[in-house]
C-alpha cells in the first residue's frame, strides 16, 4: 500500500560534538520518506524553494520516492532549520527557524497522492496538516508528529487534528507537554480518549532510550538500538516514524494488529539507529535491506529474555 507523507522538507544546518554540516538536506517529511522507502511507495507533498535542487530531489528519487508533489516555488526559499546539540547530544537548542514556502502553503494533492490507503502528517504547522488530510479522507490509517513550537504556538489547531488521526507519534516531553499530564500512561490516555474518531496508538520517542507504545489495551516499549557512536540525531524521530509507518503500509491496513504494531516498532528502531550514526540523510540514503534485517535481529537479541521461576523470599 502507498504512503503519502506531508511534512517539512528542508535545508538544515546542524553542529554537534562531532561536527558540523551547513545547509544539508532535511526536513521531517525527507527523513521519514527515506526510512518508509524501504518498505512501501511513497509519495512526498510539499514546497520547496528555487534553491532546492535536482541534487536533492535525486536523493529522494534514488529511493523511489514519489516527488511529483514536491512543488518548486518560483523565487521562493526552502524551510530552513539550524540546530546545536549538547555535549552528551540529548539536548537540542533550535537556533533558527525560517518557514520560507510553508508559509504561503496551500496544499493541492493529485488524484494518487490523495488515493493513498496510509498517510503521514510528519511535523508542520496543525492547519496545514489538517488540511492535507481532509484532501485525504478516504485515508485508512492516518498518523501525526509535531512538536513544542506547535504546541505553544498552535496548540488548539494541534488538537482537532490530532482527533483527526489514528496514531499519534510524539516526543514523550512533548506529550506531557500537550496533555499537561506528569506521566507518561496518563498523557497517553488522555490523547487516546481524544475524539471519536481520535487516536487508538499513541507512540512516546524516548531519543536514546528507545520509544513506547500505548493503546487502549495494551503497553509495550523497546530500548533505542544500543550503539558506541551517535554522530547526529537529527531526523531520528522521523526516520523511526517512516520505519514504523512504512511495515504498517506494508502489512495493509486490515492486518494492523498488535503483533504487527509491535514489529514495525522494531523497524522504526532500526532504522533511527542508522540515521544517526552519520550527518542528516547521509547513513539512510546508502542503507541496504540486509542491513536493516541484521539489525532488527540484534535488536531481538538484546532485548529478550526468558521468565522462569525464581526462589523468592517472602
Ligand atoms: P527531529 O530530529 O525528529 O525533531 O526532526 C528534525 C527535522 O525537523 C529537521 O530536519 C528539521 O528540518 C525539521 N524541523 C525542525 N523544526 C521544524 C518545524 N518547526 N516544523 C517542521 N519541521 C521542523
Amino acid at each position: 500500500m502507498p504512503v503519502t507523507v506531508v511534512g517539512s522538507i528542508a535545508f538544515d544546518s546542524v553542529k554537534t560534538p562531532f561536527g558540523q554540516r551547513t545547509r544539508m538536506l532535511g526536513g521531517a517529511a525527507t527523513h521519514f520518506a527515506l526510512a518508509a522507502s524501504f518498505f512501501a511507495d511513497v509519495r512526498m507533498v510539499g514546497p520547496v524553494g528555487e534553491d532546492f535542487g535536482e541534487e536533492q530531489l535525486d536523493v529522494l528519487r534514488r529511493r523511489g520516492i514519489d516527488v511529483s508533489d514536491v512543488e518548486r516555488v518560483a523565487g521562493g526559499e526552502t524551510f530552513f532549520w539550524a540546530g546545536e546539540y549538547g555535549w552528551d547530544l540529548g539536548s537540542r537548542e533550535t537556533l533558527e527557524t525560517r518557514l520560507g514556502v510553508f508559509a504561503d502553503f496551500e496544499p493541492k494533492l493529485s488524484p494518487g497522492a490523495r488515493e493513498s490507503d496510509v498517510l503521514f502528517l510528519a511535523n508542520i504547522q496543525p492547519d496545514l496538516q489538517r488540511a492535507v488530510r481532509a484532501q485525504c479522507a478516504g485515508a485508512r490509517f492516518a498518523a501525526l508528529d509535531s512538536m513544542n513550537l506547535w504546541i505553544e504556538t498552535a496548540r488548539d489547531s494541534l488538537v482537532r487534528t490530532i482527533a483527526t488521526v489514528d496514531c499519534l507519534v510524539l516526543n514523550d516531553a512533548e506529550l506531557r507537554q500537550l496533555t499537561n499530564k506528569p506521566g507518561l500512561l496518563g498523557a497517553a490516555r488522555e490523547v487516546l480518549s481524544w475524539g471519536p474518531p481520535g487516536p487508538t496508538v499513541v507512540i512516546a520517542k524516548q531519543g536514546e532510550y528507545g520509544a513506547a507504545m500505548i493503546t487502549a489495551s495494551s503497553y509495550f516499549s523497546l530500548p533505542a538500538f544500543p550503539l558506541e557512536t551517535v554522530v547526529d540525531p537529527t531526523g531520528a524521530g522521523d526516520t523511526f516514524a517512516g520505519g514504523f509507518i512504512g511495515v504498517l503500509a506494508a502489512a495493509g491496513v486490515e492486518a494492523i494488529d498488535e503483533e504487527l504494531l509491535r514489529r514495525a516498532m522494531a523497524y522504526g528502531t532500526a532504522l533511527a539507529s542508522f540515521n544517526v550514526e552519520e550527518f542528516g540523510t547521509e547513513r539512510v540514503a546508502r542503507l541496504t535491506a540486509e542491513e536493516i534485517g541484521a539489525r532488527v535481529a540484534e535488536l531481538e537479541r538484546v532485548t529478550r529474555f526468558s521468565d522462569a521461576p525464581i526462589e523468592l523470599r517472602g
